[in-house]
């Protein structure tokens, strides 16, 4: 499916039909917004935020569907708690077409990952990048996203194939970079930042997760993992802050319960984060 129609290009470009600039569309759904959140390195957030961002989003009234593009480290549906569900592969008429469909959240946010398509979550995927490549754009163009307001792509961690090739073939409005506020790690998110320039990709701004603990006595705010604040860490990476978060162990217990959605539904605490990300996408 194209939106060549709305664009003020048409006629004029040599896309041939598959969407603005040769970028690929997804056959079975129209988006309005594809961002990508991506992270230097493994285990900073970035799949966390991209559930929370998709739960507040939701929140907020939006239609919204996660693709989980960590392809050898898919972990989008134990955070919403339905990795005991599968996603229906259909036949596209009486082509050898297939199609995937979503599995929806408690709150109707489509998922759709490698490990809804696995017989076992614990399958290890032992590809080349090729062919990583190939299975993460199928699951863009071949899933029945129906009409959304937003797609939210939980990106592999660092610059490497799978990353270049959503840069350089979706049609990515922007990236949500995610970091702790360490040096050793803001280095390496510099190289995603970087990536992301030279891609002429838009970085709409940084998330410092697990940035300190709140004393849960006097609320004092201890800064964990370095002395310098998350906005400090923002400014040298160069790019706005969107919010600084902290360790939250009431949030990995209820993604560890499989009721994220409730627990961020009763919390206000991830307002900050959604208003300055909308601020910056409208
Ligand atoms: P990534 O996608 O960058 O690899 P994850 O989102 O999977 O990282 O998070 C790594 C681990 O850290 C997970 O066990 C997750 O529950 C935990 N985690 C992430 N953010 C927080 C937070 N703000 N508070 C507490 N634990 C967190």
């Amino acid at each position: 499916m194209s939106n060549c129609d709305s664009c003020s290009s048409k006629g004029n470009c040599n896309s041939e039909g598959t969407g603005c600039g040769g970028k690929l569309e997804p056959k079975y759904g129209k988006i309005k917004h594809i961002i990508g959140i991506i992270s230097g390195k493994g285990g900073v957030g970035k799949s966390t935020v991209t559930g929370i961002l998709a739960t507040e989003l939701s929140k907020a009234g939006h239609s919204v569907g996660v693709l989980d593009g960590d392809i050898t480290g898919p972990s989008m549906p134990r955070f919403f708690g339905i990795n005991n569900k599968r996603a229906e592969m259909i036949q596209v008429g009486d082509t050898e077409e297939i199609k995937f469909r979503p599995v929806k959240t408690s709150r109707g946010i489509k998922v759709i990952s490698l490990n809804l398509l696995t017989e076992q979550e614990e399958q290890p995927v032992i590809w080349r990048g090729p062919v990583i490549t190939g299975v993460l754009k199928q699951m863009y163009s071949d899933t029945e996203w129906e009409e959304l307001d937003y797609l939210l792509i939980d990106m592999p961690p660092g610059t490497g194939d799978v990353a270049l090739t959503i840069m350089q073939e979706l049609p990515l409005e922007g990236l949500v970079v995610v970091s702790t506020p360490q040096d050793m790690v803001s280095m390496i998110v510099k190289k995603v930042i970087i990536m992301a320039e030279k891609m002429g990709i838009n970085v709409i701004g940084a998330v410092e997760n697990m940035a300190y603990i709140k004393c849960g006595k006097c609320g004092e705010k201890i800064n964990v993992f370095s002395k310098k604040s998350a906005k400090e860490h923002a400014e040298h990476l160069g790019i706005p802050l969107l919010a600084e978060m902290p360790i939250n162990l009431n949030l990995v217990e209820s993604m560890e319960n499989g009721t994220v959605e409730k627990f961020l539904e009763e919390s206000n605490e991830y307002e900050e984060l959604i208003h300055n990300f909308k601020d910056r996408i409208m």
